[in-house]
């Protein structure tokens, strides 16, 4: 029995299998890294963008 077939794919941050419990993450600290990124603006989602603000993807 493995758990191969969860259908959940891969860790979007470090490409683990992942976890159930913290899926779509494989743990709870890629977790946080994602919640991390939310945080940073980075997936800056219905928010009032200031015209001044400048784009950098330096990512
Ligand atoms: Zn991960």
């Amino acid at each position: 029995m493995t758990e191969r077939a969860s259908g959940t794919g891969a860790c979007p941050i470090c490409g683990k299998p992942a976890a159930t419990e913290y899926r779509p993450f494989c743990s709870k600290r890629c977790a946080d890294v994602d919640l991390s990124r939310w945080l940073g603006g980075v997936y800056r989602v219905e928010t009032e963008e200031s015209p001044d603000a400048p784009k950098k993807d330096e990512d």
